[in-house]
Order: structure tokens, then sequence, then C-alpha cells
């Protein structure tokens, strides 16, 4: 039989393991406390207990961690993409990312995290699309992106975006047990941590119901129910009244203001009409609207509906943030962060997996050290 991982589990889950290998109930707030505050990754760092304890939880219990498989930094803004390896050699992606402007706190650094390998909504503008779902992660591998990314960076992250591989709604209990582990035991409060969907409605109305502290985001890309069908086929099984009813819901239970993320894509989102339909949702909704720059994967989606996105132009883009601005609409542009290293959705784990079928440059990517490289 394989030994259970402790580190994923809850500070509840950990209170009840103690009890079941014989040992008192607090033991279960120490581990809890050596494993994600104090950050150890084997039982013999946890100098707290004594030695014949460690060795017992050794033989019963595992702590189970991340590989570092490579590491990508960005010249152009400091943007660094780790991918990682799990314990059944599947592999996923974290990127870390710097304060972005002046007008950021100093000390902030986010770290954006994977919840699934791959992805089943299959997002026309999306790379983790194309390795479609292969299985969803443990809370453990999620909250170990973050103790593994502090380790290797030697700095403290202070917020976090649920914004990598997969879709973290269809992963829920998981996801929402890493949150509780990672505001109570390491200290990165609920209103840091942003949950990003491409838009799951039931599972918005239960964070609402179930009074779920962290910040919501809804990648939107679109409000027309054809353009974003084709681009979203989510949009089909919860098209955009429900959607929208559900974050009515989420904001009027939690009065936490939304963020709409919104990929331009030329011709296909950005037209005047576009820019009218968000400010009509401004005006019911209290949201802001994140534009996003498309990074663009022609190398994983070469056919189909795919292969005609294109990025809306600077002067247009510039232009549709300018008219929604004029429309009263909160509008930030997101900066085309880590444009150099693969960093969006899924860039990096499906290039490195590609490389990996296809036998080219696999040979660097099995030692991490020697493998850091600069883009
Ligand atoms: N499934 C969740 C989280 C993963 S995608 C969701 O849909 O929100 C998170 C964000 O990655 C999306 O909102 C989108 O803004 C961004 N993204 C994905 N592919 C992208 C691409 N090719 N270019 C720019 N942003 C992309």
């Amino acid at each position: 039989m394989t030994k259970p991982n402790l580190k994923g589990l809850t500070l509840n889950e950990l209170e009840d393991f103690a009890l079941s290998v014989g040992e008192k109930r607090f033991r279960g707030a120490q581990l809890f406390d050596w494993l994600y505050a104090k950050e150890a990754s084997s039982f013999d760092e946890m100098s707290s207990l004594s030695k014949p304890l460690r060795e017992k939880l050794a033989s019963v219990a595992c702590i189970d961690s991340l590989k570092l498989v490579e590491e990508q930094s960005s010249h152009r803004d400091g943007t660094t993409k780790f991918l990682f390896e799990l314990s059944d050699g599947k592999r996923i992606e974290s990127v870390l990312i710097p304060p972005r402007t002046a007008f950021d706190e100093q000390k902030r650094l986010t770290l954006c995290v994977s919840t699934q390998v791959g992805c089943a909504l299959d997002c026309k503008f999306c790379a983790t699309a194309s390795m479609g779902i292969l299985r969803n992660l443990t809370a453990g591998e999620i909250v170990d992106q973050v103790l593994h990314s502090q380790r290797i960076s030697k700095k403290k992250i202070t917020n976090l975006v649920y914004m990598g591989m997969g879709e973290p709604l269809m992963n829920y209990e998981p996801v929402m047990n890493s949150v509780d582990i990672i505001s109570t035991g390491m200290d990165i409060a609920p209103r840091r941590i942003t949950i990003s969907t491409a838009g799951w409605a039931p599972k918005i109305r239960r964070m609402a119901d179930e009074g779920r502290k962290v910040k919501l985001a809804v990648s939107l890309h679109s409000l027309d129910h054809n353009a974003r069908s084709e681009l979203m086929p989510i949009n089909r099984k919860f098209p955009l009244p429900e959607l929208l009813d559900s974050v009515q819901y989420y904001y009027r239970k939690m009065k936490s203001r939304v963020t709409f993320e919104y990929i331009l894509f030329d011709g296909w989102n950005d037209r005047d009409e576009d820019i009218a339909l968000l400010a009509s949702l401004s005006r019911k909704i209290p949201c802001k609207v994140n534009i996003i720059p498309f990074h663009g994967i022609d190398f994983t989606h070469p056919t189909g509906i795919s292969a005609r996105l294109q990025p809306t132009p600077p002067k247009r883009m510039a232009e549709f943030v300018a008219k929604l601005r004029k429309a009263h609409v909160t509008v930030f542009v997101r900066s085309s962060a880590g444009d150099d290293i693969d960093a969006a959705c899924g860039q990096l784990a499906v290039r490195v997996e590609r490389a990996r079928k296809t036998s080219v440059g696999t040979a660097h990517l099995q030692s991490p050290v020697a493998n850091r490289r600069s883009a």
C-alpha cells in the first residue's frame, strides 16, 4: 500500500491523520505548521518532534514534492516560468510575476498556479486546450507550486492567481482546500488570492454560498453569444445570461468586485458594439475589465478558428481602452508579461511536451540546475 502524502492535507485532515496513527490531535497542528509555515520537505526537519515520532511518521506517511524540470526567465520583465514534474511524470507549469509597474506595491510577488494537467474546456486561444484533460491536481500539488517557487526564488510570494493550466472550478474541492491551507498556513490572505474561471456558473454560485473570500475573475472574452461560443465551447453549456446571473449572485453575497478578463482578437471582439456591451455590463455588475494582449499559439492550433485569431493591433487596442474609459468602465491593460517565454496558460508545458515527443532538444531538460535558461 502506498503511504499517504501529508502535503496538501488541511488542518482538520492532519488532526484526523494524527489520531488515526495513535497520536494526540495537537500533532496535527504541529505538522500543519511544519509543512506550510516552516516549509519542511522531510520529517527529519521537524525538530520540535522527537526522533522516535519522526521515524514513526516517516514509516507511515510521506511528504511528496514536485520536481523542477525547467526554469525560464524573461529579460524583458523579470517573469519566471517553472515547469514541474509530478510524481507520475506528468508536467505542469507555474509563473512568477514580479511587480509590473511603479504603481504596484513594492513587495508584491505574484505566482500563477495550475489546477489541472491539461484542460477539458477547449478554448480556441489557449495552448493548454491542445493537451486535453489528463487529470486533476491534488491540493498538495497546488500548494507545492507555491512552496517550491518560494524555495527556488528565495522570496516570499504575496499574491496568487489560479490562472495556470486547467479550470479551477472543475477541480473544486482540492482548489478550495489549497486556498484554505495557503491562507491559514502560509500567510497569503484570501483577498490576495484570485480564482479565474472560464465560466462554470454553478460553482460560482457555490463559492458565494460557501462565503469564499477569494477574488473572482471570469474569462469573458466576448459578450456576443455566437462569438463567445466559437472561442469558448463552455459558453454553450453555461450561456452568458446564466454565467452573468451567477456573477451577480456572487457579487450580491460577497460584495467583492469581479474582474472580467478580455483578450482582444482582431476583428473578433474589438468592435464598437463590443465596447457598448461591456459598458452596459459594467453598469449592471460592479466590475473591472482586464484587457489582455493575445499571445499567439499557432504552434499548438494550426487549423480551424484558432488559426484565424490574431491580436488586435496596438493602435486599435489603445482606442478600445480609451472608449471603454470614456464609457466609465474601470479598465486595466495587462502588460504582455512573459511574452518572450511562452508565459500564457500552458504554452511552456505544451512546447516542451512536443519537444519531448519528437525528441528535439530534450537532453537539456533533465537537470534543473544545468537547465536554467534566460530567454
Ligand atoms: N480556466 C481558467 C484559468 C486558466 S486560463 C480561465 O479560463 O480563466 C487563464 C487566463 O489565461 C485566461 O483568462 C486568459 O486570459 C489567459 N490566456 C490563455 N491563453 C492565452 C493566450 N493565448 N493569450 C493570452 N492570454 C491567454
